[in-house]
């Protein structure tokens, strides 16, 4: 029985995407094995949530291992769809909102892409199997560091990781096709709308005054930035600067003004 599941909701190879070689890209995995179980459960859920784009489902499920991500007290919830701790305050995002946010960025082999807070590095992960380039930048020397080995480890080599912050994003790589913050602003960051390439996408949660964090996608077009509103989600804060080890607060590094300065602005808000 689990078998013919398998057939039914295993993805299988993305129309029109050619195959992959990465070393250790295919995770193995026996049917029986509790993990296995979990990927089964996930992959219907996903795609009762309405994941479906097959190249995300495939790289969620079969592509990237995400119990190598998760401390190994988790390790048996790594499929759950829910958000894990991965220390030092921060999370992994739940699997839905991995998958949903990467399919509002449009999967596409040439396009390149920012992503701001690696943390683990998952959804990192999860976009070098869709998109040509990622570069993720993370607030977290320790954090950066640990994501950059495990991302290696792992044969990952389309993923740039920058130790910086991430309100500055990346000039000198810019523009980009996509920018995915996995951290909630309570401003879209106009240095981040300057980085967007013409019919880009910024995918992002925004934090309200009310306190509810919404997600969001804006589309440069050449009219101006048109909004998209999506579902409720809880990210953690993106904050300001790298904080400082050794006096452990936070440096301020200059950034442009954070006001939006598109003069055109769809709202469906
Ligand atoms: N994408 C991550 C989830 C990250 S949690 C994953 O797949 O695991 C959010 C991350 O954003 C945290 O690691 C946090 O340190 C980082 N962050 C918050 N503000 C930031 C900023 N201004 N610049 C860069 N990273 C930031």
């Amino acid at each position: 029985m689990l078998r013919r599941l398998r057939q039914w909701f295993s993805p299988g190879p993305a129309a029109g995407t050619a195959p992959r070689d990465r070393p250790g890209a295919e995770t193995t995995s026996s049917l029986d094995s509790p993990l296995a179980q979990a990927k089964l459960e996930l992959g219907m859920q996903l795609r009762l949530q309405g994941i479906t784009d097959s190249r995300v489902l495939r790289a969620m499920l079969d592509l990237v291992p995400r119990e190598d991500f998760v401390a190994a007290a988790m390790l048996d919830r790594a499929y759950e769809n829910v958000t894990l701790p991965i220390g030092m305050g921060q999370t992994i995002s739940q699997p839905f909102v991995v998958a949903l946010m990467t399919q509002l960025l449009e999967p596409g082999e040439g396009k390149r892409i920012l992503e701001i807070g690696t943390g683990c590095g998952y959804q990192a992960a999860i976009l070098s199997h869709l998109f040509g380039q990622v570069h993720s930048i993370e607030r977290h020397k320790d954090l950066a560091e640990t994501a950059r080995q495990r991302l290696d480890r792992l044969g990952v080599g389309n993923v740039s990781v920058h130790l910086g912050d991430g309100f500055l994003g990346l000039s000198e790589q810019a523009p980009f096709d996509g920018i995915i913050l996995t951290a909630a602003p309570r401003e879209v960051p106009a240095s981040l709308v300057n980085q967007l390439a013409e019919g880009g996408r910024l995918v992002m949660p925004l934090e309200l005054e009310s306190g509810e964090q919404y997600l969001m996608r804006f589309t440069n077009s050449k009219a101006g930035l048109f909004e998209e509103r999506f579902t409720e989600v809880r990210f953690v804060p993106m904050l300001q600067g790298i904080p400082d080890k050794k006096r452990s607060q936070t440096t301020v590094i200059e950034h442009e003004s954070l006001k939006i300065e598109s003069p055109k602005v769809d709202s469906s808000l």
